[in-house]
């Protein structure tokens, strides 16, 4: 069965994740610090940062939604705090424009633009990153996000959601990206080819081997005419 369809992970796949992250939450910091001081009293942004992760592990009902994760641990520490629970998405809104403020990786815009005249081509993202405010959004014709699916990679049931939007079969679709599990066995359990985004040169960490592994994106065009 011919290959038809590309689908895409996005962090750590078509830009480096820590940075921008490491960015944004400093910057969320820096904003609550402003707007909602009485929320950072005697915290480090690490310990804040610990905090919200404990948020997150008493809502285990919200695990694949880090949007509503995030406004839900603010909107908690707002009214603690005595602030207005309004402060929660504008609050949001300055992360978020902070965690998509991303460089991409030398070539992606050119290679999704070009891949974009054989295939078609996907999104399964188990973050909050939007890719038409980061400007390539066009380049795709359906974005699976884990918050909308209901479930993170390696869930079939986010899989499931791009066979739907792709409204192909499994074995005409590859999946392209970075975790070995959530992107390559997650996919491979549905049936879809997987290549392995190797950026760090790791070795593969076992279990079932991908399709292809690539240490560069700019080796994705030779390894699909291969095949
Ligand atoms: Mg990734």
């Amino acid at each position: 069965m011919p290959i038809r369809c590309i689908t895409f992970d996005l962090d750590d796949t078509l830009w480096d994740c820590a940075v921008v992250m490491e960015r944004a939450e400093a910057g969320f910091y820096a904003w609550l610090s402003d707007k909602l001081p009485k929320v950072v009293a005697g915290h480090t942004p690490e310990s804040l940062i610990k905090q919200r992760r404990v948020y997150c592990e008493h809502h285990p009902e919200l695990s694949h939604d880090f949007t509503r994760l995030r406004k839900g641990w603010l909107a908690d520490a707002a009214v603690t705090h005595g602030y207005a629970p309004e402060l929660v998405e504008t609050g949001f809104r300055a992360f978020w424009e902070m965690r998509n403020d991303v460089q991409l990786l030398v070539g992606v815009a050119d290679m999704l633009a070009e891949l974009q005249a054989d295939f078609r081509l996907g999104v399964i993202s188990n973050g909050n990153a939007d890719v038409h405010h980061i400007g390539i959004g066009h380049h795709f014709e359906f974005v699976v996000h884990a918050a909308a699916a209901g479930a993170l990679k390696p869930d079939p049931k986010i899989f499931q959601h791009a066979l739907e939007a792709a409204r192909l079969s499994a074995g005409e679709i590859v999946h392209v990206g970075d975790d070995p599990v959530r992107d390559v066995a997650g996919a491979a359990a549905m049936g879809m080819h997987t290549i392995w985004v190797n950026h760090a040169r790791v070795d593969w960490p076992g279990g079932s081997l991908p399709d292809a592994e690539i240490h560069q994106l700019s080796q994705l065009k030779g390894v699909l005419q291969a095949w």
